[in-house]
């Protein structure tokens, strides 16, 4: 039987690299359609970051500002003091950007979010999920989480594990402010 991914001395070795601070004191974003690699990113960070498509009307801005939430474009020509222009097309280059203005990968908390809808995830016990995932991963897995808008299920898995290792890899990587 393999041995759970997420066992407890992995689990402190990633807690001990990232500052798991409380999302409530978080950024939220609004991110534009062309940045939807970015915006996944994001969620997996545990950052709150709905993706917006269409144009930068009005309306869009409005909800910017009502919602206190920071805008990332790549847009141009855009004034707005809460815009954030990303200034480059690889996920890598934008993820360091925003590890320098708003220390993304520093004070990320991931598995917090879905990855699909943005919903805040919720830990549900291994019994109510049975059925909801394949029998190796229940067998496997310890922790597991729950979308309350769409219902599906996360769990630590190797998936993660390779994406926590690229984000401290990134964090190395970044300048300094
Ligand atoms: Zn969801």
């Amino acid at each position: 039987m393999g041995r759970p991914i997420f066992a407890s001395d992995t689990l402190d070795l990633i807690a001990s690299r990232l500052t798991i601070i409380a999302m409530n004191a978080k950024h939220r974003f609004l991110v534009d359609a062309m940045l939807g690699r970015l915006c996944r990113w994001l969620r997996v960070l545990g950052w709150d970051a709905e993706y917006v498509e269409g144009s930068l009307s009005e309306e869009l801005l409005a909800r910017v500002e009502s919602e206190n939430r920071i805008l990332l474009t790549r847009r141009q020509g855009v004034e707005n003091n809460q815009l954030i222009f990303v200034e480059s097309e690889v996920l890598e280059e934008q993820l360091r950007q925003l590890e320098v203005q708003f220390k993304v990968l520093s004070h990320a908390s991931p598995f917090t979010r879905c990855i699909e809808c943005n919903a805040g995830l919720e830990r549900v016990d291994k019994p109510e999920i049975k059925d909801s995932v394949p029998f190796f991963t229940y067998q496997t897995q310890t922790e597991f989480y729950r979308c309350p808008e769409c219902k599906k299920v996360f769990w630590p898995g190797s998936h993660h594990k390779t994406m926590l290792k690229k984000v401290e890899g990134l964090k190395e990587t970044s300048p300094s402010p």
